[in-house]
């Protein structure tokens, strides 16, 4: 099945003729194509999405919260189809997508849809000066909003949302590894009466069309997920023109797990936020350290637990862990599975491809748990996005809160303790944009969301996102 591109509410092939293959992560096969788009596409999205601008940005509250609504109710509505075609396009298990992408996505639209409505700025009163400033809070334009590939939907519209609610008008790029919801996502915006223009998605790779979109000189702001590397490259070439940007980047996040957590809460969920999506969610828990004195325990329970996980199709009901995203994922993650041997790393359970029978070219892996001999070892350092964890034991408070902060990112934490005053010691020093206490990935979508160090710059989430896309501007009145 061949994508278009969707620009000006219509569906376009590319101007050049340049396509890309797109694979079936479960059975390794090319089932479809789509455009490698290139900066003419990226013009014919600019000009659709400046000549909507002006009407769009004008519409009242209401009616664009009305229409974001009717997109959230229209992709609950399709739930069935959206699920099949991200687990189709991901590798992801079907019943992932049915929970968590499709519903999640849903709920994007309808979060900004009302956050917008309450969204309210300032006034100051300058006292004794007989003046008073307000702040407008005005929409920046066309944005340009750049996704992964892990949670395709969900992340795409976690951008797109709050961009249009805030008034702007987007081009917007999903990964060009699982291009698939973002295009049927074009069919339910005109179902829903999103004036044309407004959002144009537009596919192809990263360096032809995520750059292009980058480098458009009157895109003025950037929304972006994805790898630590790529956020470099995108705000320096941002930077000189001074473009706002957002960049929700890579995580390697520590799980710690003291003795007197609630233990069967804490062993049902470190195996969830270990392998959820395959291990490829930035906010995977990869590196767990455990108090020593439950060590042994934990380790066997955990081993145990992880042994009984179902490597199967993602269209299978009993399947817990479906297909990695591609190929040269597969092989990246694998790499540093040999990376942990070399560096005297233990694996505990796992390792090895999986075949699974009538998809022997899918993209399996055991879930995987690797024993370190230190916290400094590159598997312990490097994020690899798999389902691959490190687990090792800790002696004090002090030693695991200096593991825990000697990575280069800092995206979230995840504290197993029923001390409190330990709790709000740790919550304090642990860097990270995210910290959940005994919980994992509960999410509250008006909190602050992102990351510290080489994580990202900015938040988004709630009023957050909402001010990111948006210019204050302040009016001084003497009177
Ligand atoms: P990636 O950086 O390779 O790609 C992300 C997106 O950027 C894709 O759409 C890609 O086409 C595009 N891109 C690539 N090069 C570009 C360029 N030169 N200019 C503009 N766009 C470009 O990342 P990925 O492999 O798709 O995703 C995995 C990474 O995303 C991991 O590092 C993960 O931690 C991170 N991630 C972060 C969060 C978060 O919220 N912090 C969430 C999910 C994933």
């Amino acid at each position: 099945m061949n994508i278009k591109n969707y620009i000006n509410g219509k569906f376009k092939n590319p101007v050049q003729d340049y396509w890309i293959e797109n694979f079936n992560p479960s059975n390794g096969e090319v089932y479809g194509q789509i455009p490698n788009s290139t900066s003419e596409d990226i013009e014919d999205a600019y000009n659709a999405a400046k000549s909507a601008f002006p009407s769009w940005s004008k519409k009242t509250l209401e009616e664009r919260s009305r229409i974001l609504i009717k997109i959230s109710e229209l992709l609950e509505a399709n739930l069935q189809r959206f699920a099949e075609a991200e687990s189709k396009d991901n590798g992801k298990p079907i019943s992932l997508a049915k929970a968590v992408d499709i519903p999640r996505a849903a709920s994007n639209f309808r979060f900004f849809g009302n956050a917008i409505t309450q969204f309210a700025s300032e006034s100051h009163e300058s006292v004794g000066q007989n003046a008073i400033n307000y702040t407008l809070r005005q929409p920046i334009g066309v944005v340009g909003c750049i996704s992964p590939w892990n949670l395709p939907l969900y992340l795409f519209t976690w951008k797109i949302a709050p961009a249009i609610a805030a008034g702007n008008c987007v081009v917007a790029k999903p990964s060009e590894v699982t291009p698939m919801t973002a295009y049927l996502l074009g069919e339910i915006c005109n179902e829903a009466g999103l004036p044309k223009g407004v959002l144009n998605i537009v596919h192809g790779l990263g360096t032809t069309t995520g750059q292009a979109i980058v480098e458009h000189t009157d895109i003025k702001a950037i929304s972006f997920t994805g790898g630590t590397a790529t956020g470099a490259h995108i705000a320096k070439i941002a930077a000189p023109m001074f473009k706002k940007l957002s960049l929700e980047l890579g995580g390697k996040n520590p799980n710690i797990i003291f003795a007197d957590c609630d233990y069967d809460d804490m062993l049902e969920t470190t195996v969830r936020s270990s392998f959820a999506n395959q291990g490829q969610i930035c906010l995977c828990g990869s590196r767990i350290f455990i108090e020593s004195s439950i060590y042994e325990r934990f380790k066997s329970d955990f081993i145990t637990r992880i042994k009984a996980l179902k490597v199967g199709h993602p269209s299978d009901a009993n399947t817990n862990i479906g297909a990695l995203v591609s190929k040269p994922h597969l092989e990246k993650v694998k790499s540093y599975i040999e990376i942990a041997k070399d560096e005297n790393g233990t694996v505990l359970c796992g390792g090895k491809e999986v075949i699974v029978k009538g998809f022997e070219n899918g993209y399996y892996l055991e879930p995987t748990v690797i024993e370190v001999p230190n916290d400094e070892c590159r598997v312990n350092q490097e994020e690899i996005f798999g389902p691959v964890v490190t687990i090792m034991p800790f002696d004090t408070e002090e030693d695991v809160l200096a593991m825990a902060n000697k990575v280069k990112y800092g995206l979230s934490a995840t504290l197993w303790t029923n001390d409190l005053k330990r709790t709000l010691r740790m919550s304090n020093q642990l860097q990270a944009g995210i910290v959940w206490v005994n919980t994992w990935m509960m999410r509250d979508l008006r909190t602050p969301f992102g990351g510290v160090k080489a994580s990202g710059v900015g938040r988004e989430g709630g009023f957050e996102a909402l001010r990111f896309f948006t210019e204050p501007k302040n009016v001084c009145i003497k009177y």
